[in-house]
């Protein structure tokens, strides 16, 4: 099972893949946890590029195929292998990210993205994501706590970019609603864990269910 986390930065995604992870190990499930970009080696190289202040030339479209070229390796190297092997993947942000932050925060068409996504992903599709909604303005306040890239990033980028990219999120939900959850992200953490836990053992339950009946199915035909 593929599991994504999405949202705006501070919205709480990593907060809330670890508590996931960590239910989820406790209750003995084979899991990897993920986090865009990075996590092979040549992603992380790239994350190095990403989050590097010095590059603050990095023109939109170098963004976007280096973000992409992170997924590539990614899928290739982790999540298609793990999830063959029957692991329950954690990945905080997606392709949904490349979307609404590339697509409908910097304006690149949409079109192109959908198919560098697809090449990036060789197709694979998270089966839950669990979207954090919060307000751009309840956002900065979290960074408030936090130095560094995130605080330059978000203030640079300002509150009319962060309505966008939500817009975008909003729109991606929609479009995909067999596996968007559209959490609340203002509640407080542990509400927001019971939601998703919830959701998640209901999932894993019904993925349980339909394995037995269907082994049961197939079982008079096996000689
Ligand atoms: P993200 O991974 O989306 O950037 P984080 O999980 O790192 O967000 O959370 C950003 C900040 O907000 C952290 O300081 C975290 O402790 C805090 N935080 C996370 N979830 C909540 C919540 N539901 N309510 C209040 N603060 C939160």
């Amino acid at each position: 099972m593929f599991i994504t986390f999405e949202g705006i930065d501070c919205s709480g995604k990593s907060t809330q893949a670890q508590l996931l992870a960590n239910k989820l190990q406790e209750a003995n499930h084979n899991i990897v946890e993920l986090r865009e970009p990075g996590n092979t080696r040549l992603s992380e190289h790239i994350r190095g590029i990403l989050l590097n202040k010095e590059y603050s030339e990095i023109n939109e479209r170098t963004e976007l195929l280096l973000f992409s070229a992170s997924r590539a390796q990614l899928v290739a190297e982790v999540i298609l292998p793990s999830l063959h092997k029957g692991k329950i993947v954690i990945c905080d942000r997606f392709s949904d990210s490349t979307i609404a932050y590339q697509g409908y925060g910097r304006g690149l068409p949409l079109n192109d993205i959908v198919h560098i996504n697809r090449i990036a992903t060789q197709e694979t599709e998270p089966d839950m994501t669990f979207y954090l909604d919060i307000s751009p303005e309840t956002a900065l306040e979290r960074t408030d706590g936090r130095e560094g890239i995130v605080q330059d990033r978000m203030e640079e980028a300002g509150i009319t970019f962060f309505k966008r990219v939500i817009r975008g999120y909003m729109r991606i939900a929609n479009m995909n609603s067999g596996r968007y959850y559209v959490i609340d992200g203002g509640k407080s953490v542990d509400e927001i864990h019971s939601i998703i836990w919830r959701l998640v053992s209901e999932r894993l339950s019904e993925e349980e269910r339909y394995s037995t009946s269907r082994n049961g199915a197939l079982e008079p035909m096996i000689p």
